[in-house]
């Protein structure tokens, strides 16, 4: 019978687990579920009945591996946590969230344990035998894949599964005992952008993609690039949405015309570019070709701003269309915003 745990650890501020973590949870309790296997979910972070607050309602067995020097994200630390825990758990499949912490290092402890990883893991089926899915080719195709090989690691993307939420409690956590490896690698802080300059936000509910058109001539003959940049930053600012953008605009920095200096090509949307995760996404002043819209496989209602009745948009690519003047529609939804507040 397989044994199934799921890895989670905290977030920045170490008082809770991620809530990439708690979705990944969800995706272990399904497994489980589905194959009538055992469950355990382990916990890397400095205060492990604090992170586990929640899970108790899971049913799982909880094993934890706290302490100061698994605070931090590091890859020493992190990798001897999750070997300990999986071999612990004597797991035969961990799941663990395709973070930025655990990416890095979940196939170095499959290689320790003699086991297989996936990474990028969408969704996790199969009836007798287990079975993921993953995209490749800029999310065009779509592989579904078995293996025999145990332990099978799987890293699960964020936004796949909902997060679990139960009820407060206390938890029964068995602590696991790690001797510490010899660590070069010491944390002296965090430095990030200030909240207002982040524009990236994958926890957000809506997706607003600005398109070249914001910064194209408009009717009266003129560009008002300026205009452009306020509006779109009053609307992130006043809606709390992530920003995406179009090729084209992120583009034209590189060459040499005036620009949002706020977009980077980390923003771009599409083939060469993300595809992110969110409930909601709205494109403004874009056109709606196809190799940018690749990039809105995993967006669920999808609407457009567009003064043209024959982009891409119209053309089944967009639940809503909205045939308008973007700068008139997201003036006037900041009006709308900022009365809200
Ligand atoms: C191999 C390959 C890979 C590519 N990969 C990507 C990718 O990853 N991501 C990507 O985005 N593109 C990609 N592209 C480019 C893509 O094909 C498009 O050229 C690009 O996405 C178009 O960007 P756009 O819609 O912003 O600009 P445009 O095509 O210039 O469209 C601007 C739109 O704005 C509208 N508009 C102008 N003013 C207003 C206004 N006031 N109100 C409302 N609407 C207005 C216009 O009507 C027009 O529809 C790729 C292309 C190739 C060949």
């Amino acid at each position: 019978m397989e044994k199934i745990l799921v890895l989670a650890h905290a977030d920045d501020s170490g008082a809770s687990l991620t809530r990439h973590s708690l979705e990944t949870v969800t995706a272990g309790q399904q497994l489980a579920a589905k194959l009538g296997a055992e469950l355990a979910i382990g916990i890397v972070g400095g205060e492990a009945a604090t992170l586990a607050k929640t899970l108790p309602s899971t049913g799982a067995k909880l094993l934890a591996i706290s302490g100061e020097a698994f605070k931090q994200a590091r890859y020493a630390t992190d990798a001897a946590a999750c070997e300990a825990l999986s071999r612990a758990a004597a797991a035969t499949i961990v799941l663990a969230p395709h973070s930025a912490r655990f990416a890095r290092v979940m196939a170095g402890v499959a290689h320790r344990l003699g086991g297989l990883i996936d990474t990028h893991i969408g969704t996790i089926g199969g009836d007798a035998a287990p079975q993921a899915s993953r995209w490749f080719y800029r999310q065009r195709i779509e592989a579904i894949l078995a293996r025999s090989a145990r332990p099978w690691f799987l890293l699960v993307d964020a936004g796949s599964y909902a997060a679990f939420a139960g009820e407060a409690g206390g938890a029964a956590v068995e602590a696991i005992t790690v001797e510490t490896p010899a660590v070069r690698t010491t944390v002296s802080g965090f430095r990030a952008p200030k909240q207002d300059e982040q524009t990236i936000r994958p926890d957000a509910k809506l997706l607003f993609v600005a398109g070249a058109g914001w910064t194209k001539k408009q009717p009266d003959g003129q560009t008002h690039v300026e205009e452009a940049g306020k509006l779109i930053l009053g609307f992130l600012h006043g809606s709390g949405a992530s920003l995406g953008s179009s090729k084209s605009l992120v583009d034209q920095g590189s060459e040499g015309n005036s620009v949002l200096p706020f977009l980077t090509h980390l923003n771009q949307v599409g083939q060469t570019g993300a595809t992110p995760r969110h409930p909601k996404g709205l494109a403004t002043c874009c056109h709606g070709e196809e190799p940018h819209v690749v990039g809105w496989r995993f967006i669920g209602q999808r609407r457009a701003i567009s003064l043209d009745p024959n982009c891409g948009w119209t053309r089944g690519k967009a639940d809503v269309v909205y045939i308008a003047d973007a700068f008139q529609v997201v003036a006037k939804l900041n009006e709308l915003l900022a009365a809200k507040k």
